[in-house]
């Protein structure tokens, strides 16, 4: 195969190729650097590239092949990885102003983990400021553009990652989802993206937005990279407080189980109205799909939903406020030169250094956690939060998966909606429960839409049934048979 093609398939491929000698780590991942080179002008994917780290690591990987050694099942397999998780020595900016210039003074845990597995890192990928929207577009630097059609969003805040993927500047890459921003790209750009339990994976060195929300999650092309690759980053962390102490998991071993008896509920609120005809169209085929492979299909009521998205942005903005208040020109990143005072350089580089959305953001959540209005908000959404999950509760008490569309609809045309932030927030509707609600949830690619942009399925499992959720997606992948090559426009 040649290495053109060789970039743009999922990591099996790729190790075969590695490990019969066709091609060497350092080979692939110069590979992926020239095709960064012809694309990322277009697409906007990186915020800046790691070449140096990358080359080392690929070096390694070809050195134990040479001495016939054998090398973790991921290894040699390019990365990106989004842009507010740390990578010693390099810069991290959550593609913000205020951290233009940092350099990571330390690795985060899961990417200590990708360089003891030997994963050649490609570069930082581009995000929404601090993980904070839906579309990519709130970058300070440069929005991203969706490989499969330039005029379109790639989803956020994951944008970089999943359009890296998507193009061939990646094979596989990690994003963050604190509301979605694993799942939408995911969905947007034609892949596979998981957001594991709450715990599973430690945020240490995940630059926070909303702690109590926040997972970092494979991107991926097919089903089997995701469990690869949630392998190699999950486990329990003692450097984070709220790291699930589980015994390690092989997360592919039930890949390819049998789906007779197993129970599939979908939301009745999310599968009825207000989708996409094509959007509705899949979704009833992945239900046909999975009734002849033997599962039982029911419906399931969540009638919580209509208020979730009111309960995820007070409690993800009061959230932000508190942990973006170390971002005041001492400790981090940007300063302002012109300052009169300490008062004046605390307001002024604040001032400069954060974008719109983020500004809009600590301020709902500064006026929720105020004490006039903390009963009012903040209290009323930590409420509602736990009915929510007492309603997945209750619901995986009854099915083992729900299913659902990632998003109603399928990526929107750049610019269409940043200037109404109330319309962006309305395409987390169906992602941003799993994070209230701490469950593993998922996107896997049904197909393409009128207007050949990929249209995602949504499935969300029980707190720690990763393997059951992936086998469930692993099945249908293998039904559904999508077309993982790289959207050809990117090919030049
Ligand atoms: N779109 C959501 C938001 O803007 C989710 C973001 C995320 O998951 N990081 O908050």
């Amino acid at each position: 195969m040649e290495i053109r093609e060789l970039i743009t398939k999922p990591s099996s491929v790729q190790r075969k190729a590695l490990l019969n000698k066709e091609v060497s780590a350092v080979e692939l991942t110069e590979a992926v650097y020239s095709q960064v080179e012809n694309v990322d002008g277009q697409i906007g994917a990186y915020n800046s590239l790691t070449k140096e780290f990358a080359l080392e690591t690929a070096k390694k990987v070809d050195e134990k092949l040479q001495k016939g050694e054998d090398i973790p099942p991921l290894a040699g397999i390019p990365l990106a990885l989004k842009d507010n998780i740390n990578l010693k020595s390099y810069p991290t900016t959550a593609s913000s102003k205020i951290l233009e210039n940092f350099i990571s003074p330390y690795d985060a845990t899961v990417t200590k983990k990708l360089k003891s597995n030997l994963i050649p890192i490609i570069g930082k990928a581009n995000l929404d400021e601090f993980a904070m929207g839906s579309s990519n577009e709130n970058s300070a630097f440069k929005i991203v553009r969706n490989p499969w059609n330039l005029k379109k969003v790639p989803g956020g805040s994951s944008g970089g990652s999943a359009a890296a993927v998507a193009a061939g500047e990646a094979t596989i890459a990690l994003g963050s989802d604190t509301g979605g921003s694993i799942r939408l790209p995911a969905s947007y750009c034609g892949l596979v993206g998981l957001k594991p339990t709450y715990g599973r994976v430690s945020r240490y060195g995940l630059i926070a937005f909303a702690s109590s929300l926040d997972q970092i999650g494979p991107i991926t092309r097919n089903v089997e990279d995701a469990a690869l690759l949630l392998n190699v980053i999950s486990g329990y962390d003692e450097k984070d407080s709220t790291s699930l102490n589980q015994a390690s998991s092989d997360f592919t071993k039930d890949l390819n189980n049998t789906l007779k008896g197993t129970k599939i509920g979908y939301i009745k609120e999310l599968c009825s109205e207000g989708l996409s005809e094509d959007v509705s169209k899949y979704i009833q085929k992945s239900l046909e799909m999975y009734k002849s492979m033997g599962a039982e299909i029911v419906e399931i009521s969540l009638p919580l939903i209509k208020y979730s998205i009111a309960v995820y942005y007070i409690v993800a903005t009061a959230e932000a406020s508190s942990n973006l208040a170390r971002f005041d020109g001492v400790k981090y990143g940007y300063r302002t030169k012109n300052a009169e005072n300490l008062y004046d350089m605390y307001v002024k580089t604040r001032a400069e250094g954060f974008g719109e959305e983020v500004k809009r953001r600590i301020m709902l959540g500064t006026y929720a956690l105020s004490s006039g209005y903390y009963d009012a908000y903040y209290k009323k959404a930590q409420q509602l939060r736990r009915l929510i999950k007492n309603d997945f509760d209750n619901a995986f008490s009854k099915v083992d998966v729900l299913l659902s569309p990632t998003c109603p609809h399928t990526a929107f045309d750049i610019g269409s909606k940043v200037e109404d932030p109330l319309s962006m927030y309305l395409t987390d509707i169906a992602t941003i429960t799993a994070n209230l609600a701490g469950i593993p949830a998922m996107n896997i690619p049904l197909g393409l839409d009128k207007d050949k942009m990929p249209v995602g399925l949504q499935l969300q499992a029980n707190c720690l049934n990763e393997n059951k959720l992936l086998n469930v997606a692993f099945k249908l992948e293998e039904v559904v048979q999508f077309n993982y090559s790289i959207p050809s426009m990117t090919l030049v």
